[in-house]
C-alpha cells in the first residue's frame, strides 16, 4: 500500500455495488476505504446475524475490489476502535494519506447523510457526494412524486413507475389489462399446498472470527448465530438466490404472499425471495432483480401474470415508494406518533414466550433467523403493537435491531407509517388494524392456539378481538370520518352497550396483564 493517495472514496456497509461507475476504471491514486466501526454497529441493539452479515459482506466486497485491481483499505474493529466517531476516522485517514479529495456515495440514511455533509465545511479538501446508482427512481426525481407532509398513494406511484420503466406494459396499458392482481394474491395455504413449499437455499459463511471480534470489543448484540451464517453475503450468492427464487418460488409467489402457516418446517421462508439483505446492501440491484424475474416469466409456462406482477409491485412499487416517503418527510418522520401511543414493548418480544400462537411463531422465528416475511411483520407483530398502543420508538428499535435487512430508510416508513399509522396517513388511508379473524383467514395458527379466535370475551377469548374493538373505540375522534372505517363504526354502534362494555373490559384486562398474555 502507498503512503499517499490523491483521493479517498468512502464505502459504507450498505454500498456494496460492484457495478457502480466508480469501479469502471482502475486508478492507483484512488484508495477505496471500507470500515467496521463500533459506533455504527451499536447505535441500536442489533441481532448478531445482522452484524455478522454486514461485516462478512463488507470484507467480501473489499476482497472483490482488490481482485479487480483497485487499491482498497478494509479496516476491522481492531483498527477503528480508537476513533470515537466515523467523522474522526475519516478525518484521520484524510490526513494520513494526504489526500486532496474525499468522495462518498450518498448515504440512504438521513443521519449519515448529515454526518457526511458536515465534512464539506470541516475538511479543507474537495468533498464530493456521488449517486449510489442503485434505485430505479433517481434521488433528484423524488420530489416530483413526493411532497413533505402529503399522502401519496402507492398505487399511483407504482403505475407511474411501470410506465416510466416500461415494465409489464403494452403501449400505455398494463399487460393483461389490469394493474394489479390483489384478489389472486390472498390465498391461504391448505394442507395439500404445504408439500409445494421449497426447501430454502441457504449459504454457509464462516463467521467465527467476526464473532470473536465483536466479543473482543464488547459490541452488544442479541440473538444467536449458527456458524456458518446462512445468508448470502456476496454478489455470486445473491445471484444464486435470485435464480433459486425465480425457479422455485416465483411460480407461487403472488398467490401465497400473504399467507401464514405453522405446519411446515419451511414456514419461515414459504415462497418469499429473502433477497432484501442482498438488495439493501446493494450486492444486487432492483432493476436486475426485476429483469431476471421478467425473463423467467417470459420463458416459463409455470409463472403466470399474477405472480410476476405481485413481485414487481414489491420491488418497483413498495420498495421505491418507501424510500420516496422517507426522504420527502425526514427528519420529522422519525418523530411521528399521531396516535400518541406510549405503552412499553412487552418482554415477550425478546423471547417469543407468549400464548398468542401467531405472535409466538413470528417472534421466535425473527429471533432465530433475523427474518420474517411481510405479513408476519405487518399483520402479526405490527398489528399487535398498533392495537396495544406501543410507543413507536420502541417498536422501531425492535424492528431495526432484529431484521437482517433493516435499514432506517425502509424500516421506519414501514414500521411507523405502514404498521403503526404514526404518520397519520402519509402512507395508508386507514390503519392496518385487524382482529383474530384476519389471522384465522390467512393462517392455520388459530386451530392450535391457547386462545379461541371465535370469542371476544372470556378467559380464552382471542386477545386480538377485544383489543381491536378497544382500538377502534379509543380512536373514534380520529377515525370516524374516515370513509374506509365508516362500516366498522357502524358495526360497533350496532352492538348493545352491554356487549361493548364487556369487550372494553376484556381489552382492559388483557392490557393490564399484557406481559403474561
Ligand atoms: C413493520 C415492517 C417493517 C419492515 N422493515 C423492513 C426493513 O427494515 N427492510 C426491508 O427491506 N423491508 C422491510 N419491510 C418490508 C418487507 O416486510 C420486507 O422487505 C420483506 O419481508 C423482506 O423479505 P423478502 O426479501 O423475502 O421479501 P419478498 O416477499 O420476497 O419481497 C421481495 C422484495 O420486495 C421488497 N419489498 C416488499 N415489501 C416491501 C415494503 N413494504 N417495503 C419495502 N420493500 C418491500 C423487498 O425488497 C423484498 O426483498 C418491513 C415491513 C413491515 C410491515
Ligand atoms: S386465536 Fe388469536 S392469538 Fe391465537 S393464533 Fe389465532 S389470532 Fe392469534
Amino acid at each position: 500500500m502507498r503512503k499517499k493517495y490523491r483521493c479517498i472514496r468512502w464505502l459504507l456497509g450498505d454500498q456494496l455495488n460492484e457495478n457502480h461507475s466508480w469501479f469502471g476504471q482502475l486508478d492507483a491514486d484512488v484508495l477505496y476505504v471500507i470500515a467496521e466501526h463500533k459506533q455504527e454497529a451499536s447505535h441500536t441493539l442489533l441481532h448478531v446475524q445482522k452484524l455478522c452479515g454486514f461485516f462478512a459482506a463488507m470484507l467480501g466486497f473489499a476482497e472483490r475490489l482488490q481482485s479487480m485491481g483497485h487499491e482498497v483499505l478494509h479496516l476491522d474493529l481492531d483498527s477503528t476502535v480508537k476513533y470515537s466517531s466515523l467523522e474522526d476516522l475519516i478525518c484521520n485517514l484524510v490526513e494520513k494519506y494526504k489526500v486532496q479529495e474525499l468522495q462518498y456515495q450518498m448515504p440512504d440514511e438521513h443521519r449519515l447523510r448529515s454526518c457526511f455533509r458536515k465534512l464539506h465545511g470541516e475538511l479543507e479538501i474537495v468533498v464530493e457526494e456521488c449517486d449510489s446508482e442503485h434505485f430505479m427512481l433517481p434521488f433528484k426525481e423524488i420530489d416530483s412524486f413526493f411532497k413533505r407532509g402529503k399522502h401519496v398513494r402507492m398505487e399511483t406511484f407504482y403505475r407511474a413507475m411501470r410506465r416510466k420503466n416500461e415494465i409489464l406494459m403494452s403501449g400505455n396499458n398494463p399487460v393483461g389489462e389490469r394493474w394489479n392482481f390483489d384478489q389472486e394474491n390472498r390465498n391461504k395455504l391448505r394442507e395439500s399446498d404445504l408439500g409445494n413449499i421449497p426447501e430454502p437455499l441457504l449459504f454457509s459463511t464462516p463467521v467465527d472470527s467476526i464473532l470473536k471480534r465483536l466479543n473482543r470489543h464488547e459490541v452488544e448484540y442479541f440473538g444467536t448465530v449458527k456458524d456458518p451464517l446462512p445468508w448470502p453475503v456476496t454478489r455470486e450468492q445473491s445471484l444464486e438466490l435470485l435464480d433459486f427464487f425465480c425457479r422455485e418460488c416465483l411460480p407461487r409467489f403472488g398467490k401465497y404472499q400473504d399467507s401464514l402457516t405453522g405446519k411446515s418446517k419451511n414456514s419461515w421462508s414459504l415462497f418469499h425471495s429473502r433477497l432484501s439483505f442482498s438488495l439493501n446492501t446493494k450486492l444486487i440491484g432492483p432493476a436486475e432483480v426485476i429483469d431476471r424475474a421478467l425473463d423467467s416469466y417470459n420463458k416459463s409456462s409455470h409463472i403466470d401474470l399474477a405472480q410476476i406482477e405481485g413481485f414487481v409491485r414489491q420491488i418497483l412499487g413498495w420498495r421505491e415508494y418507501m424510500r420516496g416517503i422517507y426522504w420527502a418527510n425526514m427528519p420529522e418522520f422519525i418523530e411521528f406518533n399521531w396516535l400518541n401511543a406510549s405503552k412499553e414493548l412487552p418482554a415477550f418480544f425478546w423471547n417469543g414466550d407468549t400464548k398468542l400462537r401467531c405472535l409466538s411463531e413470528a417472534i421466535s422465528q425473527s429471533l432465530d433467523r433475523a427474518y420474517a416475511h411481510h405479513i408476519q411483520r405487518l399483520m402479526v407483530t405490527g398489528n399487535f403493537c398498533l392495537l396495544t398502543g406501543i410507543n413507536p420508538d420502541q417498536v422501531d428499535r425492535w424492528y431495526l435491531g432484529i431484521y437482517i435487512d433493516a435499514l432506517q430508510w425502509v424500516e421506519v416508513p414501514n414500521t411507523k407509517g405502514m404498521a403503526l399509522f404514526a404518520d397519520g396517513g402519509l402512507i395508508g388511508t386507514k390503519p392496518y388494524a385487524a382482529g383474530g379473524n384476519y389471522i384465522n383467514k390467512m393462517s392455520d395458527y388459530c386451530e392450535d392456539c391457547h386462545y379461541n379466535v371465535k370469542e371476544k370475551v372470556g378467559a380464552k377469548a382471542c386477545p386480538l378481538n377485544s383489543l381491536y374493538w378497544a382500538f377502534i373505540s379509543q380512536h373514534r375522534k380520529k377515525f370516524e370520518n374516515n370513509h374506509r372505517l365508516r362500516m366498522i363504526y357502524g358495526t360497533w354502534d350496532r352492538m348493545t352497550s352491554e356487549s361493548q362494555s364487556a369487550i372494553l373490559e376484556q381489552a382492559e384486562k388483557y392490557m393490564t396483564e399484557i406481559d403474561s398474555l
